[in-house]
């Protein structure tokens, strides 16, 4: 049977997949099932951060894949300790928490919160407050964290204790100070699925100092922003001064492998204690080393690729016909076009660039390592078929 019908008939109806099957890439070129070949500006959704097939990730994965798969959180492995002192040294964080992925990352960060509260304050004093718009994940946690009434549905009861404000709306800001039950804030800098929305360097400012003065931990979701992917390691350190009490990261971490951590600053460093959370495959020695290749290679120069490729993307469409805005920061971008998100997807698939949607733009999230000769000739095809 073909890979589409077999998929149809037996895997879970949950996603409206693209009419391709993808058999195989290298770097930012994938191949169909018939071999035609793509320009991809997805990277799997900001996860093949060096793009498919990477050769220095594959000998850094393999070779610990031959040394020893899994080993259960009972015992120590170096892959995890070693990346956990990577991300803590890169970011003057503490202390990591691995989990496999986004939605794990931000349920331990909800955890650590409540947990940091309930110690300190007793009962009552629980509530996470979230922008509306916002996307934290899929579990009935993490759902009832994300912002956006779609998915409250279906689920109930989903999670109490989650309150919901505008983003960049500094009015809707006076309840971090009036409701007393709020332990913490969590947000993302950039909106990734809420359509690619960057929350301006003042209102950012203004919720850490409401929430340094108040004890409410800075939470903030680096899952798709983080990990190089905007420009910076991770996407707080385009804010002056910002630093979060904790944040989540995911998606591009292990570059291709499923990884999520939770990492803790200062104050929150010693909030999860012997048998508080934990995870079975969480810090995976396999997944650790892919992250440790990854990390490594993130760079001051590969950073400023970054910038300069977005910089490049960003006057390209700006200037384009049938552009309302260009929106983000690095290769994290969403364009707001004329002609609906869906519909320029469908028209890049069939010129040979792969692009996804977030709301009502369309988003581009390609390899950090995209050659430049591939990123001109995808954003000659965008300009194309968004004037028309
Ligand atoms: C993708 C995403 C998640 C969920 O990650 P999963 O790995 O799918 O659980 C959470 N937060 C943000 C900001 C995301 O982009």
């Amino acid at each position: 049977m073909h890979i589409k019908e077999l998929d149809k008939q037996f895997v879970a109806n949950t996603y409206g997949r693209f009419d391709i099957a993808l058999v195989r890439g290298n770097g930012e070129y994938l191949y169909d099932d018939t071999g035609k070949e793509y320009i991809d500006l997805g990277a799997g959704i900001a996860v093949n951060t060096f793009g498919a097939a990477d050769s220095q990730w594959i000998a850094a994965v393999t070779q610990q894949l031959m040394t020893i798969q899994h080993t259960s959180n009972l015992y120590y492995t170096e892959p995890c300790a070693r990346l956990a002192e990577m991300l803590c040294s890169r970011t003057g964080m503490k202390k990591v928490f691995f989990g496999n992925s986004g939605a794990e990352a931000n349920e331990c960060m909800i955890k650590a919160a409540r947990k940091y509260s309930h110690d300190k304050y007793g009962d009552g004093r629980n509530t996470i407050v979230t922008l509306k718009n916002s996307f934290h994940g899929r579990t009935v946690t993490t759902l009832a964290a994300t912002g956006q009434d779609v998915f409250h549905q279906h689920f109930f009861p989903f999670t109490e204790g989650f309150l919901h404000i505008t983003a960049n709306e500094p009015a809707d800001l006076a309840i971090l100070t009036t409701d007393k039950s709020i332990c913490a804030v969590m947000l993302e800098t950039i909106q990734g699925e809420g359509g690619v929305n960057v929350l301006r360097e003042d209102y950012v400012r203004t919720i850490a100092d409401i929430c340094a003065k108040n004890d409410i931990l800075l939470l903030i979701d680096e899952v798709q922003t983080g990990n190089g992917r905007t420009g910076k390691l991770f996407s707080y350190m385009h804010y002056e001064g910002i630093k979060p009490d904790i944040f989540s990261t995911a998606k591009g971490l292990a570059g291709g492998l499923p990884l999520g951590a939770t990492v803790f600053g200062e104050k929150t460093e010693s909030v999860l204690t012997a048998g508080t959370h934990g995870s079975t495959f969480g810090g995976n020695p396999v997944c650790a080393a892919g992250a440790i290749n990854i990390l490594s290679r993130l760079t001051p120069e590969l950073l400023s690729e970054v910038e300069a490729k977005g910089q490049f993307v960003r006057e390209e469409l700006t200037s384009a016909v049938g552009v309302v805005g260009v929106f983000g920061k690095g290769l994290m971008l969403g364009i707001e076009t004329e002609v609906a998100p869906a519909e320029v997807a469908k028209r890049c698939m069939e010129r040979g660039v792969l692009v996804l949607t977030a709301k009502n733009k369309v988003r581009l999230l390609p390899p950090l390592n995209i050659t430049w000769d591939a990123l001109k000739k995808a954003v000659e095809i965008i300009k194309e078929v968004i004037a028309q």
